[in-house]
């Protein structure tokens, strides 16, 4: 039952049920929520003011960790919206493993669930420790497989530019994830680049000189690959990138931020989709779809003759829309 048109509305839920706090993160300053709590009551309000189906999202939190009598408490919550609405939120992947996962699952059974996004920031268990998550591959496998048996959709939230971290390790970890989407499914897919924050563990890694953050141009570059090969694999690519906010532009201190770090990951993938379709060109694209090359003073049409080996006229001169 996911996406079905429904409109969606988010709630962010800032560090609801995280355990140890992931050296990048800050909801706070993610969700431009500083410490807000949403309650039952006030999503109760909001569900009933709707006169159409609606997707309710929590977001920002691991909310499958909050406590069965809690979660019941939020997703009847949603029972007052009109019939065809439903409930998405983001969860650790190790909430699902074990007994205490089995309880979870028997809950969400009860309700409509549209999609349970996890972090699966990456596969690799050292990336994963140094993180300090705390979960492991198996775990993360053990979790997919039991919420996919279950008949849930899911959606994964992986990263690049993680300490220790590759594009080639993602692509990898992707292709492991793909490998366990049912045939008849696509999952949903989202990419975010990893941010040195103000006051996160990862700044004091960075200042320390333990970390060093990818340049915009490598995070763009890395973004495009990964997404290009998520598409490939049959995700359904559904964010590129954090959501842009005066608090994130205050409080990152390095990496690869950009107000629209998600379009210019964009036309990177664009410009390695036509150049993988058909090296040097003709290429043909919608009209609608060119400013993903033409965009950001031509970013996109300037890689595509960089892979291609020709000039950027050109590259331009062999688009065919
Ligand atoms: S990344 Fe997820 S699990 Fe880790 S601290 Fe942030 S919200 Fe919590």
């Amino acid at each position: 039952m996911a996406g079905m048109g429904r409109r969606r509305i988010a709630f962010f839920v800032p560090h609801m049920g995280c355990g140890r706090r992931c050296v990048y993160c800050d909801q706070n300053v993610i969700t431009s929520d500083a410490g807000g709590h949403v309650t039952p009551e006030a999503v109760a309000e909001v569900a009933s003011a709707q006169t159409s189906p609606v997707e309710f999202c929590f977001f920002g939190g691991s909310f499958a960790r909050i406590g069965t009598p809690r979660m019941r408490a939020f997703m009847d919550a949603v029972r007052n919206a009109p019939k065809g609405s439903a409930v998405t939120f983001s969860s650790y992947p190790g909430d699902f493993d074990g007994d205490a996962g089995l309880d979870v699952i028997r809950v969400l059974k009860d309700y409509p669930i549209a999609t349970i996004e996890l972090g699966i920031p990456t596969l690799d268990p050292v990336v994963l420790k140094t993180c300090r998550r705390d979960d492991d591959p198996e775990a993360v496998a053990r979790a997919v497989a039991r919420i996919r048996d279950n008949g849930f959709h899911l959606g994964v939230q992986m990263m690049i530019g993680l300490p220790g971290q590759s594009t080639a390790s993602v692509t990898r970890d992707a292709r492991t994830l793909a490998s366990m989407v049912p045939a008849h499914e696509s999952w949903h897919f989202r990419l975010y680049p990893c941010l040195v924050l103000r006051g996160t563990e990862l700044e004091g890694m960075y200042r320390r000189g333990e970390y060093e953050p990818l340049s915009l141009e490598d995070g763009i570059m890395a973004g495009g690959a990964v997404i290009f090969e998520a598409e490939r694999l049959g995700f359904t690519v559904i964010r590129v990138g954090l959501l842009e906010s005066e608090s994130l532009k205050k409080s990152v201190v390095a990496g690869p931020y950009h107000p629209a770090f998600g379009e210019l990951a964009m036309s990177e993938k664009r410009a390695l989709s036509l150049s993988s379709e058909n090296p040097g060109g003709p290429w043909r694209i919608e009209r609608q779809a060119l400013s993903q090359l033409t965009g950001h003073g031509g970013r996109g049409l300037r890689r595509l003759a960089e892979m291609s080996d020709i000039s950027e006229r050109e590259a331009r001169a062999r688009l065919v829309c």
